[in-house]
């Protein structure tokens, strides 16, 4: 077997516990030949070898973030960002939508992210008429950071058939002017109605901007492989990658769940659990629990049913559980389960467990679940969460520490688009257990930097049945290797978010170098 690359004199954080460090990294194909001292280096490499001085630095698995939103990321990357970061006042706002629609042919949708009318000088939301002095010819949508509503331009309140007779839908609002009751253009629990029913969906010309905008963004941050988490995943969307994938466009490895409604679909197709190949394969059923779920509340006997049919046909489940009682809910289904067929070694998951007290964790642990947890969060939302989350479910907030010890498996991801894909972040998150202001949530529950590191590598591909094949740099693995600026074991904690991606191998090949 040939050589083709070599790294040396890296310092390697293998994450495999037959050799947890190492020198040297040998690649043949798209995989780990042999992990060994700089002395090998004779032995190993050939007339043909690419050898890679890594000067020192850090070499570790290529990231797996265990939870994103594929579709959405590709969404916010398209749009204009509105955030706090990037507009103070609705004149912002208006300049940034004038520059993209100068840009973009008339009658082409126009969407914008992230606007907050707290952070906005005018201190209140912008109106269909504020975006119509800027594009009177693009529909526009612009959407809240919180998704609860969006502002439409008048055209695209005429393409969604909203004028001042449309009775107020239900279970949403229309917001109105109070002298004349025209629609201002603001749009309360709505969204997700414009996303589906109004808007068009992605043109191939749009798709390819995003994929290969999504495709830089997560080899920028080492992403070697993600896991879709969204329960809407479907044939098509499963066509779309695989085409992204085939032409070598999107190079991230995928895993990507179905949803209850659409298992059938790919089982249709042939495909059930594990399909597919080491690019892309079908996950888990993504089910939804609780308020924000956005799938219509299923009862407890029939989340029991549809889990055991899950089950059954050998499907992993991942459930969205984010409250206390939703987290609940989810065991009770797996309890039920297990009362009928083992459900140890499956790996059933809960996605986000954001509130897990001591007697939810002994249940889960007794069922062997998994939970993907989102460090990054605490970095990103920390300072919200203090602020908001009730007092007596604090002491339960994205506990990592306390799993761990019990023995469950925790794999972490950034649920981007939620806050970025960044796992830096995340790794500094769960060690720091600090938000970006400094303050600190549960320090008990801090993480060293090497089990934070193990979040995103060998447990992230044990949440997806991948750990024979990704997770650690050990001979017969995929080669899908990152190269740090800085050590995260070794810098001291308040470095950690600063140390940057400066080489993404996958399979082999140098994707990309910073
Ligand atoms: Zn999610």
């Amino acid at each position: 077997m040939s050589t083709d690359i070599v790294l040396k004199n890296a310092s390697v954080l293998t994450m495999d516990a037959g050799q947890p460090s190492a020198e040297l990294v040998a690649i043949s194909g798209d995989k780990i030949l042999m992990v060994g001292d700089n002395e090998a280096l004779d032995s190993v490499a050939g007339a043909n070898t690419r050898i890679i001085d890594c000067q020192g630095r850090t070499l570790v698995p290529g990231f797996n973030d265990a939870h994103l939103h594929l579709f959405s990321l590709i969404r916010k990357l398209l749009s204009i960002e509105l955030s706090p970061a990037a507009v103070s006042s609705i004149a912002d706002i208006k300049e940034a939508i004038r520059r993209k629609a100068e840009k973009t042919p008339p009658g082409t949708w126009l969407s914008g992210t992230d606007y907050n009318e707290f952070y906005l000088a005018e201190k209140r939301c912008p109106t269909r008429w504020d975006i119509d002095e800027v594009a009177p010819g693009h529909p526009v949508v612009l959407t809240h950071r919180s998704l609860h509503a969006c502002v439409l331009n008048s055209l695209a309140l005429s393409l969604a058939g909203i004028n001042g007779d449309t009775p107020e839908p239900e279970g949403a609002r229309i917001e109105r002017d109070l002298a004349t009751g025209e629609p201002n253009g603001i749009l309360v629990e709505m969204l997700a109605y414009i996303r589906s029913e109004v808007m068009p969906p992605f043109s191939d010309a749009e798709l390819d901007e995003a994929f290969a905008l999504a495709d830089r963004h997560f080899l920028a941050y080492g992403i070697t492989s993600f896991q879709e988490a969204t329960y809407r995943n479907d044939r098509s969307r499963w066509q779309i990658v695989r085409r992204y994938k085939d032409t070598g466009r999107l190079r991230s490895r995928v895993s990507m769940m179905a949803g209850p409604g659409t298992r059938r679909e790919f089982q249709e197709d042939g495909l059930i659990m594990g399909s597919g190949d080491i690019h892309l394969r079908l996950g888990a059923v993504k089910i939804m629990l609780g308020e924000s779920a956005g799938q219509g509340e299923l009862t407890q006997e029939e989340l029991n049913t549809l889990v055991l049919d899950c089950h059954r046909t050998g499907f992993q489940l991942a459930f969205h559980a984010i409250t206390e009682s939703a987290v609940e809910s989810a065991i009770d289904a797996l309890e039920y389960v297990n009362g009928r067929y083992p459900v140890a070694g499956r790996r059933h998951r809960i996605e986000h467990c954001s509130e897990c007290p001591p007697y939810l964790l002994e249940r889960l642990k007794k069922l062997g679940a998994v939970i993907v947890t989102h460090p990054s969060t605490i970095y990103y939302n920390g300072e919200r969460y203090l602020a908001t989350v009730a007092p007596e479910q604090l002491p339960w907030l994205y506990r990592i520490k306390a799993p761990l010890d019990s023995g469950v498996v925790v794999a972490a991801a950034s649920d981007a688009p939620v806050v970025p894909v960044n796992p830096l972040a995340g790794i500094y998150g769960a060690v720091t257990r600090k938000a970006e202001s400094g303050q600190v949530l549960l320090p008990e529950e801090r993480i060293s930097p090497a089990q934070a590191l193990s979040l995103y590598t060998v447990n992230a591909a044990y949440a997806s049945f991948e750990e024979d094949i990704k997770g650690s740099i050990a001979p017969g693995k995929l080669a899908d290797l990152v190269v740090l600026s800085a050590d995260p074991t070794k810098v001291p904690p308040e470095k950690i978010k600063d140390i940057k991606v400066e080489m993404t191998i996958i399979g082999g090949e140098v994707v990309w170098e910073g």
